[in-house]
């Protein structure tokens, strides 16, 4: 029998995508499940960025494109960051890539090796300590508290660098806490970098045009003094609701991004030329669509949360960004990953147990509210219910 590497034995997986197929095994058995469990906008991508792609294919772009991405998407991403950020960007700088996934692994597999230290968010995106143990470097928890607001914790971070910390992966407003770093906090993690100039990072900003409350979004890639080692994560599918096109993109200081752009050409060569062209639209294109989900978001947002703190047992911080509500369920009596499982298969809600987002995640239960009202509601109503009858 052939044997694969070891690193395969190392690699993790995202549990959302198990949770998705076990709540439509159970809808295909006829069961009524609510599904609060994957992490994508419930939104169809706007009209004028499916025609754009429509449009492309009509108009011939059935080649391949650069392996950095087209040239007037490039700019258009440089041109967004600018409009947004205030940030100027050169489009040599912009990479894209098949989903915001692909920048988290070529970024880790640039800065990880054995005897590299990575660190991340606990809890986090599962993929950044999977992708860490893949590479054989030793993956650093950085804890992410209910009590700080689940901002990260500049001085926390700081802490935890060694001679061997290669890579620091951040991410706000995050998942699966909705946590936003405030700017103060930013600004002590940059300062403090200034004294680790051998650790490069990876800020994953794909939430970043969702926030609430008027709270802003800091960008990592406003920062001079830490530019030079800025790998910027972001892209389409949240934003824009497109989640299924694979589009995403990245900025990398020069060395890097060439190190990027041949992991590009040795593996996937360039991305789906008509979706991105879409994404060219959705960058140009009238900006109401995100305006008016964000703002979806938000109604929802504070009916899930309202709701979360009436159950028995639950208190839920308001989440100030992303689109999910992370309760702490530690005085319900149940471990997290019962409790989510047990919501599943007896009460037909598909929620995400906090365990599957680090360790640090005990206690806790995520839930997307990328659903609608109605069906949020009928789930704060099974899950209060659930929560009566398993006293
Ligand atoms: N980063 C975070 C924090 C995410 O939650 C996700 C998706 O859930 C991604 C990155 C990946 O996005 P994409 O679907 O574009 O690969």
């Amino acid at each position: 029998m052939p044997r694969i590497v070891d690193a395969f034995g190392r690699i993790g997986e995202e549990n959302a995508f198990a949770v998705l197929a076990r709540a439509t095994a159970l809808a295909a058995e006829g069961r009524d499940i609510i599904n609060l469990g994957i992490g994508q906008p419930d939104f169809p991508t706007p009209p004028h960025i499916v025609e754009a792609a429509v449009k492309a294919l009509r108009d011939g772009h059935h080649g391949y494109t650069p392996a950095t991405g087209i040239l007037p998407l490039r700019e258009g991403v440089a041109a967004d960051i600018h409009r947004r950020l205030g940030v100027s960007v050169s489009p040599e700088e912009v990479l894209i890539v098949p989903g915001g996934k692909v920048t988290m692994f070529m970024a880790i597999l640039m800065f990880g090796e054995p005897g590299a230290e990575i660190l991340y968010p606990d809890p986090g995106f599962p993929i950044y300590r999977s992708m860490i143990e893949f590479t054989g470097a030793k993956p650093v928890p950085v804890p992410i508290r209910e009590e700080n607001g689940f901002a990260f914790s500049a001085e926390e971070t700081l802490s935890l660098i060694t001679p061997r910390t290669r890579l620091v992966i951040l991410n706000s407003p995050a998942n699966p806490t909705g946590g936003v770093t405030p700017r103060a906090k930013v600004e002590k993690l940059v300062a403090g970098l200034a004294a680790h100039p051998h650790v490069a990072v990876l800020s994953d900003e794909i939430y970043g045009q969702m926030t609430y409350d008027g709270e802003e979004h800091v960008s990592l890639l406003a920062y001079p003094q830490i530019r030079d080692r800025l790998i910027l994560l972001d892209g389409w599918s949240k934003t824009y609701a497109m989640t299924g096109w694979r589009m995403g993109y990245s900025v990398w200081p020069k060395p890097f991004y060439e190190a990027a752009r041949k992991l590009a050409v040795n593996s996937y060569s360039c991305v789906n030329a008509a979706a991105q062209w879409a994404g060219l639209a959705a960058l140009t294109g009238p900006q109401d669509c995100v305006r008016e989900m964000v703002a979806e978001f938000d109604r929802r947002r504070k009916v899930v949360v309202e709701g979360l703190n009436k159950l028995p047992g639950v208190s839920c911080a308001t989440p100030k960004g992303a689109f999910y509500a992370f309760p702490n369920i530690s005085r319900t009596g149940w471990k997290a990953k019962a409790l989510a499982s047990a919501l599943l298969e007896e009460a037909g809600v598909a929620v995400i147990g906090g365990p599957d987002f680090g360790v640090h995640g005990e206690g806790f239960i995520r839930l997307s509210y990328a659903n609608s009202t109605e069906n949020i509601l009928k789930a704060l109503e099974r899950m209060g219910d659930f929560l009566a009858s398993h006293k």
